[in-house]
């Protein structure tokens, strides 16, 4: 199958070219030429799949034109050996608990699919040169990058990250593991990591001398797969109520949303054939997708900070991918696709009060998600929000709401343990250069 940029101005390209290249040449996202729909088969009997077979039969979807069946099932299957279970928290509402992964947060499935699926393309080159992988991180994206990229072989990664600026256990998720993982402490902000990653792909020089690609969502090997869980969350729900019809069970989901790779990819399994009744996009302050929502004007600001961090996003880079899925009829995506905004206070008030009244400790983020749903929640509805990261991930929020407490998971109380590696450098692209070319 072909990949096409969402800006149009360059020809379709395969797969591996879409993988090992990251971004378009005319800096559009690529998108798949077709969403196959899954046979109504599929949906009947999803209630008895494991979520690897699940996982393995929407992949085919996706990748099986182009990847080998046995290859194809060994990157599925290494991806996930971990669960992402549905939990019920109150009468109608889950949490779709993705954080069961090495680095407790939703990321790690798009960036272990994404590192087997580029080993898989470097084994098959005759180039043999290395792919070095840039991600600039606030935290998360880091972390699950570093972890899923570890110790496979043609992959070097580059973490650039704002010194100061993560928390300790986040830097630990990085910085302590050594072999192809090179953490660089930037003396600047998250923006500054950011400049200097788009400004080495965007060099002629550097591409021309390494072979560079990036690992955030605008990848599709790292965006598709996340539709995976989207399939299983309601396989689930399907086996909580097998006397249901999927329309009767109305299924709705909430999705914390930054960059909006997340909920793109559920968009995506619902032009599969997923019954989704609709979707929430549920947003910090930052509410740029809501305001577009609103008056049909996307206007991208610079982000605020917030205690949910990680979608502290002025301009997301999927909103291209959702308008070029609708066509850009904003009357269209309104009518699948509603948006909320919390501020912190809000979200400070909601993990509260949902531990008060249920026992569940939400992390800042999925906070956002379940009150959206109970403020939105219709009848004859069941909503699901996704609790994209371990709220120990975020202890110090947690931590300083009264009332609330969290136990660090041996997990990640592991990487704090080992010493720190990382190499600082200053916010200069001439200097990061000449460092990649070393
Ligand atoms: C990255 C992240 C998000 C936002 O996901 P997008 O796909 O960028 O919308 C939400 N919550 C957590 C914990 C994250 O790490």
């Amino acid at each position: 199958m072909k990949y096409y940029s969402t800006n149009k101005k360059t020809p379709n390209v395969t797969l591996e070219v879409a993988v090992i290249k990251g971004l378009s040449e005319d800096k559009g996202l690529f998108m798949p030429e077709r969403i196959e729909k899954l046979p109504d088969e599929f949906f009947e009997t999803i209630g008895t799949l494991s979520f690897q077979e699940i996982a393995f039969a929407v992949a085919q979807a996706f990748f099986g034109e182009d990847v080998e069946t046995a290859a194809l099932k060994k990157i599925v299957y290494e991806t996930l050996p971990f669960d992402t279970p549905l939990v019920e928290v109150e009468p109608n509402i889950f949490s779709l608990e993705l954080f069961h992964g090495p680095t407790l947060a939703f990321k790690d499935v798009g960036a272990r699919f994404m590192s087997r699926m580029l080993a898989y393309y470097i084994s098959r080159q005759s180039n043999t040169d290395a792919v070095n992988v840039l991600v600039a991180t606030s935290g998360d994206t880091g972390s699950a990058v570093a972890n899923g990229f570890l110790g496979v072989e043609g992959i070097r990664v580059f973490v650039l990250y704002p010194k100061g600026k993560v928390s300790k256990i986040q830097e630990s998720q990085f910085t302590t593991l050594g072999q192809n993982i090179t953490a660089l402490e930037v003396d600047g902000t998250f923006d500054d990591c950011q400049r200097l990653v788009k400004s080495a792909f965007l060099d002629e020089e550097l591409n021309r001398k390494m072979k560079l690609t990036s690992a955030n969502s605008i990848n599709v090997a790292r965006f598709l797969p996340q539709a995976f869980y989207y399939f299983y969350a309601f396989s689930q729900l399907r086996s909580m109520h097998p006397k249901q019809t999927a329309e009767e069970l109305g299924t709705v989901f909430c999705v914390p949303s930054g960059n909006f790779g997340n909920l793109t990819a559920g968009l995506v399994a619902k032009r599969m054939g997923l019954p989704v009744k609709r979707f929430i996009a549920a947003n910090n302050r930052n509410d740029i997708f809501l305001q577009y929502l609103k008056t049909g004007i996307y206007s991208p600001k610079p982000s605020v900070a917030t205690i949910a961090n990680a979608m502290d996003v002025g301009d997301p880079s999927n909103f291209v991918r959702i308008l070029d899925l609708y066509g850009h009829s904003h009357e269209a995506i309104s009518k699948e696709i509603s948006g909320v905004s919390y501020t912190d206070e809000q979200i400070t008030e909601t993990m509260r009060n949902c531990f008060v009244e249920t026992g569940y400790l939400l992390d800042p983020h999925g906070a956002c998600g379940y009150q959206a749903l109970k403020d939105k929640l219709g009848e004859n509805e069941n909503g699901i929000f996704l609790e994209t990261a371990h709220p120990a991930k975020f202890s110090e929020t947690v931590m300083s709401i009264q009332g609330l407490n969290v136990e660090i998971p041996a997990r990640l109380l592991e990487f704090m343990k080992n010493k720190k590696h990382s190499i600082p450098i200053g916010t200069d692209f001439e200097e990061f250069k000449t460092f990649l070319l070393k």
